[in-house]
């Protein structure tokens, strides 16, 4: 058996079994390998009810009764007696109603696992986790691996296949340079495997932890660094820099350009007089302004005869952005068009056309632009709005729209933590617009309990009697009978037909046809609504400067740079900004609400965000889904710093990946991930 070999031919598993996993990603056996679980529950210390004291705990026990009942505002609370031969003791579930089901059978034993603690005025196990006993292992201590869910497969099942593979485990060659395992005093790659699979001690899982984590930023540093090697080695087209070009287009401006948006167009210009192509992201917290940065750039690129193509990840974003760049260049003889899936047949055959004849010098559009027709007559430059929002397939599709590698400029405000900057992102280059546009104050921040809504009301009312717009953001489109969350269509309507009657209010959601979108986002950018009740459809770019209010509802339910990102609409003129966090309930608010109440800097939030998480997701996969870190924790500066380091001694020491098949194998595969071309 190797790991290659197909998961069908692993006892135990079926044609249906192989499917269920197939289904999952999980097609041979070093997928399965490499499948690991999301936690270990530790069922090792198990208390007596008649002992049990406020804490973590565990108890061996049977449920003799079990209930669910519905409560306002659609949480269900399943309360359950549970006993062993010593006591009894009470077990509270909140929506999980599937637990009444789970354990019906009241002669059933289960480990229950979870915070015994005093709440509601009486002493409870909170949210329990459960295994069946009959279905422990019985050689690992009880430290339970619980894997992620596979549908139609029981971990149960998942356990056992595993353990068919154990001994491969134990005799696999270690992917890594014997002298790179030892100088950074790492774990075999057998005892990292047997140990998330089959641990006896939490301190097998650690290092077992430690090794793998080390593997994933070690391949992915090396990927990233020799996707660099690759692209030095591309021809790319030499745009030469033209002083006046850049002087006529910063005139016409109806701002003057901050330090930092210069340089990051200096940066960028200088690039396009390389032989190699940019290779470059825009890193700039929400409303940094960097649009401008890559309109004076097509600009440059335009007088030289190349086309430029700009991807939005929305279509409001990328007729915004049209928008802007038209009546920013347009003076200067360059046109801009837009192409979006909503633009129709007749007049798509036209803009096509044009594109193609080279009469079109920008052309901002959504996924439409990454279609076959589309073909550029000579394609220069690249913008990617909002980055992460593309696949990296899907960026390829374009990046192949030219006879040379065009340049390439991916423009993000989601700040990525500086400890992580270099690591992800290794092959880029990065220029950050830190400081704001002068005209700014700071946005206001604050907490609101839905208890004070009343007067939330009449302080936004206040503030559009001034002129103000605002931007009411709620998490669903349709109303669920079953839930309390705000819905879209209901607030719009109920605040419509009641405390702001006299307001003028739009509604927008992912799901109104594009044009409805497109009108509703004209009439809030012209000043003809006051109110904008949307979904998180303005999430990304919108850019409406005269709106200083962003009202989040069920504030509680977003993260952190999400909300982040949404209070990013406001605060985009000399205008005082406000954004206030409705939470969901009067309990008090978490620390992550507190954090972005506290302070307005992307970069902290980032941080903060990552710490946060940290802990909650160590077996998660990490934020960057992309990248496909099942381990490592991007918060582990220290082993960031170490698998970098090992990876660039690789490099430098001549070594060749021919050497090394596994290694390069997984190299090959974060190359792919990691690189924007
Ligand atoms: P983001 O970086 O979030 O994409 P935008 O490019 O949308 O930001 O710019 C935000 C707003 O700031 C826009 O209305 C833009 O016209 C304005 N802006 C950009 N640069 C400056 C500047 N130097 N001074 C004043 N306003 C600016
Ligand atoms: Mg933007």
């Amino acid at each position: 058996m190797r790991l290659t070999t197909s998961l069908e031919s692993v006892k135990g598993v079926g044609e249906k079994t192989a499917e269920q996993f197939a289904a999952a990603n999980l097609h041979t056996v070093g997928d399965l390998l490499y499948f690991f679980p999301r936690k270990h529950e530790d069922f090792s210390e198990v208390t007596p009810i008649g002992d049990i004291t406020p804490g973590k705990r565990t108890i061996k026990a049977r449920c003799e009764s079990i209930s669910t009942r519905h409560v306002r505002r659609g949480m269900a609370i399943t309360t359950a007696t549970l006993a062993d031969e010593s006591g009894k003791l009470q077990a509270v579930w909140f929506n999980q109603a599937y637990r009444t089901a789970q354990f019906k059978d009241p002669k059933q034993e289960f480990y229950f696992s979870g915070e015994f603690e005093f709440s509601y005025n009486r002493h409870q196990l909170t949210n329990p986790s459960a295994e069946k006993v009959s279905d422990m292992p019985v050689q690992t201590d009880r430290l339970l691996p619980i894997y992620p869910a596979i549908k139609g497969l029981k971990s149960q099942l998942v356990r056992k296949i595993l353990s068919e593979l154990r001994p491969l485990m134990t005799m696999l060659p270690d992917p890594l340079p014997e002298d790179i395992v030892r100088t950074n005093q790492l774990a075999s790659i057998n005892d990292a495997l047997l140990g998330m699979h089959f641990p006896t001690n939490t301190s097998e899982i650690n290092i077992a932890r430690q090794r793998l984590g080390f593997d994933e930023l070690f391949y992915l540093v090396l990927a990233a660094q020799l996707n660099k090697q690759a692209n030095a080695k591309l021809e790319g087209w030499h745009i030469p820099f033209e002083q006046t070009t850049v002087q006529t287009f910063v005139k016409v401006l109806p701002f003057e350009l901050t330090p930092a948006q210069k340089q990051a167009a200096w940066d960028i210009l200088q690039d396009f007089e390389k032989e190699t192509p940019m290779n470059r992201l825009l890193q700039g917290d929400v409303g940094a302004g960097k649009t401008v940065v890559a309109g004076l750039a097509a600009r440059q690129a335009a007088s030289h005869g190349f086309q430029s193509a700009i991807l939005a990840p929305t279509e409001i974003l990328a007729s915004q952005h049209a928008e802007t760049l038209s009546r920013l260049l347009t003076p200067f003889n360059v046109s801009v068009a837009l192409l979006t899936g909503s633009v129709k047949s007749k007049a798509r055959v036209e803009l096509l056309a044009a594109l193609k004849r080279g009469d079109i010098d920008i052309i901002v559009g959504t996924h439409a632009l990454l279609q076959p027709p589309v073909q550029f007559h000579k394609l220069g430059f690249v913008v990617i709005d909002e980055q992460h929002r593309f696949g990296v397939e899907q960026r390829q599709k374009l990046l192949e729209k030219s006879e040379r590698m065009p340049h390439l400029l991916a423009m993000t405000a989601t700040p990525i933590p500086r400890s992580l900057a270099l690591t992800l992102y290794g092959e880029l280059d990065v220029s950050i617009i830190k400081q704001k546009p002068k005209n700014r104050q700071p946005i206001q921040t604050k907490i609101w309990a839905p208890t004070s809504r009343k007067a939330l009301y009449e302080t936004i009312d206040s503030e559009i009697a001034t002129g103000r717009q605002v931007y009411i953001v709620c998490k669903l489109i349709d109303n669920n009978p079953m839930n309390d969350t705000k819905s879209v269509e209901l607030e719009y309507r109920n605040l419509k037909n009641s405390v702001f009657s006299h307001r003028r209010i739009g509604l927008l959601h992912g799901r109104m046809k594009p044009a409805e979108k497109e009108s509703v986002m004209k009439d809030f950018a012209e000043g003809k609504l006051d109110i904008l009740v949307s979904t998180t459809v303005v999430e990304v770019g919108v850019d409406v400067p005269n709106a200083t209010v962003m009202l989040i509802e069920d504030a509680d339910q977003y993260g952190l740079s999400q909300l982040h990102q949404l209070r990013g609409r406001v605060g985009r003129s000399e205008h005082k900004s406000y954004c206030y966090l409705l939470t969901s309930d009067s309990k008090k608010p978490s620390q992550r609400l507190r954090e972005v109440e506290k302070s307005n800097d992307g970069f902290y939030l980032a941080e903060v965000d990552l710490k946060l998480r940290g802990p909650g997701e160590i077996y998660g996969r990490a934020q960057h889904g992309e990248l496909n870190l099942q381990i490592a924790s991007l918060a582990d500066a220290e082993l960031i710093v170490k698998a970098s380091k090992a990876a660039q001694d690789f490099i430098a020491s001549g070594a060749s990946l021919l050497q090394y098949k596994e290694l390069a194998k997984q190299v090959e595969y974060y190359q792919r991930v990691t690189t924007l071309n």
